[in-house]
């Protein structure tokens, strides 16, 4: 029995002896993630177990006492990068479960109690096993990422040019010198964690991807502009990673995307939000902020990886600069967000946002719409409004850099453009590419109409301003 308890990862009390009924196991969800697997055990109480890891074949077996499972193991998506297989294994007459692994891996497990979400989970996460592994995976998901941006995102139609062929349009040669301005965008929540759910059902984490994959695509056609995906599908990460991972790609600026709710439904508009470290603007700021960093707690954090957090958060005197800038971006893009329509406030607020609290990286959270109110759940969920979404925060963005390039940028480099008419160059791309209007690229080289050709010279006008729905309804 000593023995027992000595392996046992964690023993609960409250349950009492052992007369107390068997608990079950009422569900079981994977969530691949590209640098791990989670594997979340829904349980009707807090359980005994035990995780072991096993080579040749790589397998993990996690022993449950006098626990019962009450309904079939789900199985891993093809893509999984760790899980090949979860299954019941017979052998004993306690429960055990076996993840047949597709390669060797460590493993990371814990319970979190219940919430307003969930009930009791246990927590599995899967991960590479070695330093030098994680190294690889990284690499490898980072252009597996930018593959999909690329890929994956279907184009705004374009009009058909007669010189368009295969080949992508060209580019302008690039001063190798001057790097692109990088924007992290993440959308919120993932995984466990929904965010928000919409009258309809919809959960706040979908339509946060898809904008986010939207924004992407649109940063990445501005030319000196690129932008990194901080989380790729449905799968958690937790809120200080998602920081890191922004930091890791050197942005320039980190934007979170999300659709607040209220339970008032009738309540509806765009907000966008700085880090304070002094206290929220208004009451109602200082809720989003406490229901915002819950996502940590939903998501699945262990209290030990929370303290980490509160202890590596540094929030020094470098944090003033970039907060300036964040309240001068953030202005920028309520500014392009009020063009489009409602906002729910004229200001930018300000609250005590965990995702925001990077010392170095200037950092906005974007309250897309109200997800709860049903009207604006519908526009959430509309490619054309989330089209002319993504534009005015495009707008607000560009203007932003275009003002502020930071040293060394092709941004900074390029207040007087000149752009080179290359193959499967249109008008409108080129308007597109440098965020200008096409009435004043018309205008600025005295053009009557779009015709165009290879080796013509066009100067871009230095208007940093393009009106949202031109972008879009083109
Ligand atoms: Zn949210």
């Amino acid at each position: 029995m000593i023995a027992r308890l000595i392996t046992s990862i964690l023993l609960i009390g409250f349950c009492g002896g052992s007369e107390a009924a068997a608990l079950s196991i009422e569900s079981v969800r994977i969530w691949a993630a590209p640098e791990n697997t989670r594997v979340v055990f829904d349980l009707n109480g807090q359980v005994e177990h035990k995780v072991t890891t096993l080579d040749n074949p790589s397998r993990m077996v996690i022993d449950f006492t006098n626990v019962t499972l009450s309904n079939t193991l789900p199985k891993p998506v093809a893509a999984d990068r760790f899980v090949e297989n979860i299954r019941k294994s017979g052998e004993t007459g306690e429960l055990r479960v076996v993840l047949d692994l597709k390669k060797p891996a460590q493993v990371h497990s814990f319970q979190l109690p219940p919430n307003e979400k969930y009930s009791h989970r246990l927590v599995v996460d899967i991960s590479a096993a070695s330093q030098e592994q994680q190294v690889t995976q990284a690499e490898e998901s980072v252009q597996i990422a930018s593959r999909s941006i690329e890929t994956k995102i279907p184009d705004t139609a374009e009009p058909v040019d007669p010189l368009a062929d295969d080949e992508s349009p060209a580019r302008l040669p690039n001063n190798s010198s001057m790097r692109d301005v990088i924007i992290a965008v993440d959308a919120g929540h993932g995984g466990d964690d929904p965010g928000s759910i919409g009258p309809s059902g919809i959960h706040e984490k979908v339509i946060a991807l898809t904008i986010a994959k939207k924004l992407v695509a649109k940063i990445n056609k501005v030319h000196g502009m690129k932008a990194i995906l901080i989380r790729e599908g449905d799968y958690f990460i937790k809120l200080r990673d998602r920081m890191e991972k922004a930091r890791q790609h050197k942005a320039d600026l980190f934007v979170s995307i999300h659709a607040d709710s209220f339970k008032d439904s009738k309540v509806i508009g765009s907000s966008v939000y700085v880090l304070s470290q002094r206290g929220a603007s208004s009451e109602h700021a200082k809720r989003l902020a406490a229901r915002e960093n819950a996502s940590d707690l939903i998501g699945g954090v262990t209290l030990e990886d929370k303290d980490n957090v509160l202890a590596s958060v540094l929030l020094d005197l470098s944090q003033t600069a970039s907060l300036e800038a964040s309240i001068d971006v953030a202005e920028r893009v309520l500014g392009g967000l009020k063009k489009i329509g409602n906002l729910h406030k004229k200001r930018v607020e300000s609250a005590a946002f965990a995702v925001l609290k990077s010392p170095d990286i200037p950092s906005v959270l974007i309250e897309t719409a109200y997800i709860s109110n049903p009207s604006e759940e519908k526009k959430l969920r509309n490619p054309v409004f989330q089209d002319t979404l993504t534009s005015a925060i495009l707008d607000g963005l560009v203007g932003y850099f275009r003002l502020r390039p930071p040293e060394n940028t092709i941004m900074a480099n390029n207040r007087d453009q000149e752009h080179v008419i290359g193959r499967g160059d249109t008008l409108s791309g080129i308007a597109e590419r440098y965020q200008v209007s096409l009435r004043s690229l018309r205008k600025e080289n005295g053009l009557e109409n779009d015709r165009i050709r290879i080796g013509q010279k066009l100067r871009i006008p230095a208007s940093a301003s393009i009106v949202a729905s031109e972008s879009t309804t083109r």
